[in-house]
């Protein structure tokens, strides 16, 4: 899939038959500034076309143009200007560092590089400041015009984007967040039948670390070319429960501030940032909803908020033991994964750092 006329940046996907590769790609079907031009996804995979490798778990039609491209094994080079990764963990590490050597920008979801000092833990609603760590990482790396941005754990994200606008305006100096995860989280095909079904499974591995690691270093202070986490205590426990798509967090907090219930209440629905003033193209208009509804939010009805880019908060209550309580729910393969991703992507192209990049 070469020889495009398009000004769009041509993009790789790394683990592009998976759960969150299928997203990137009907997430990029149609995208203004970046076009799928290569695949690339395990030796089960490799040497196929996309329409043969993959079997489409998404509603809808994988997208025609994908269906030819041949699946590539994920190493450089690739025919494209950066890529997408949604490798698993354990080979996330090597491949993508091997890309980001050769000159490719990767932009990745997976965990090996998320807390490394000089790779920025990106939201670009919460700290868009923290990109400037590329200058950094390419000094201290020896990159030229490579790369690597990440974005947090999926149900990081749905925590931090609530905690953001409260932590600027009151500090948060404590927080327990107890999750029910979905099962797209897991992959696919991810938890077994037999023990979803009917059932909570309290351990997600390794989940409560990086809810509580990243937490900090998402909220944390840009200092001299290095992040001084939050100073706050977070306290994590996770759950998968039998949903199919959306992370729900109960989170109790303790302000630094004393605060009202119609100032959190107005800090929260009110927070806009960076994406939405730059108006990037996957920015949701509210990146926070705030639901009055009792019994809201659900992930069957409010997962889907902002093209799935929202996040929804509910049950906002003073609390007898932290401060306040409150719910958030958010979509973990579009906001938490790859709708996450490509917004990191396209504030790196408001900001400059992919300009260079281009092949052609
Ligand atoms: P998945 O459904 O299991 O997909 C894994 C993908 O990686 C597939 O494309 C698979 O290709 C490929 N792959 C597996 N082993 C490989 C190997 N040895 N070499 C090359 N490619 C290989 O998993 P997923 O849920 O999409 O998650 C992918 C990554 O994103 C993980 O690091 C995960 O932690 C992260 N993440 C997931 C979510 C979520 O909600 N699911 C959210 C945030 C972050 P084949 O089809 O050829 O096997």
């Amino acid at each position: 899939m070469t020889g495009s006329m398009s000004n769009r940046f041509r993009v790789g996907i790394l683990g592009a038959t998976g759960v969150v590769g299928q997203r990137f790609i009907q997430l990029l079907e149609s995208h203004p500034q970046f076009e799928v031009s290569a695949l690339a996804a395990s030796d089960r995979s490799q040497g196929k076309t996309y329409a043969e490798a993959c079997t489409w778990r998404l509603p809808g039609e994988m997208p025609e143009r994908v269906k030819p491209i041949v699946v590539q094994p994920p190493a450089p080079p690739l025919d494209c200007d950066l890529v997408f990764s949604s490798l698993p963990g354990d080979m996330a590490k090597d491949a993508e560092e091997d890309f980001a050597r050769a000159g490719c920008p990767v932009i990745s979801n997976s965990l090996p590089h998320r807390m490394a000092a000089d790779v920025p833990l990106l939201i670009p609603e919460v700290n868009p400041d923290h990109i400037a760590l590329i200058d950094t990482q390419r000094a201290a790396r020896g990159y030229d015009r490579g790369f690597i941005v990440t974005n947090p754990n999926c149900s990081a994200i749905v925590v931090v984007m609530a905690l953001a606008p409260l932590h600027a305006k009151f500090g948060v100096a404590s927080c327990v967040v107890t999750t029910m995860q979905a099962l797209s989280g897991a992959g696919y095909p991810g938890v077994a039948s037999l023990d979803a079904t009917d059932n909570v499974i309290p351990f997600i591995g390794g989940e409560e670390e990086k809810i509580e690691a990243e937490t900090l270093k998402l909220l944390g202070r840009l200092g001299e070319g290095m992040i001084e986490d939050a100073k706050m205590l977070v306290s994590a426990q996770c759950n998968r429960v039998n949903v199919t798509d959306g992370h729900m967090a109960a989170i109790r907090v303790k302000l630094a501030e004393k605060a009202s219930l119609d100032q959190v209440r107005e800090a929260l629905a009110s927070f806009t940032s960076v994406p939405q003033e730059m108006k990037l193209h996957s920015a949701p208009a509210r990146p926070i909803i705030l639901r009055d509804e009792v019994d809201r939010p659900q992930p069957r009805l409010d997962r889907d908020a902002g093209n799935g880019m929202s996040v929804s908060v509910g049950r906002i209550a003073p609390d007898k033991v932290l401060d306040y309580r409150f719910i958030a729910l958010g979509h973990n393969t579009i906001r938490g994964a790859a709708g996450a991703a490509i917004l990191n992507a396209e504030l790196l192209v408001a900001r400059g750092y992919l300009g260079q990049n281009r092949l052609r």
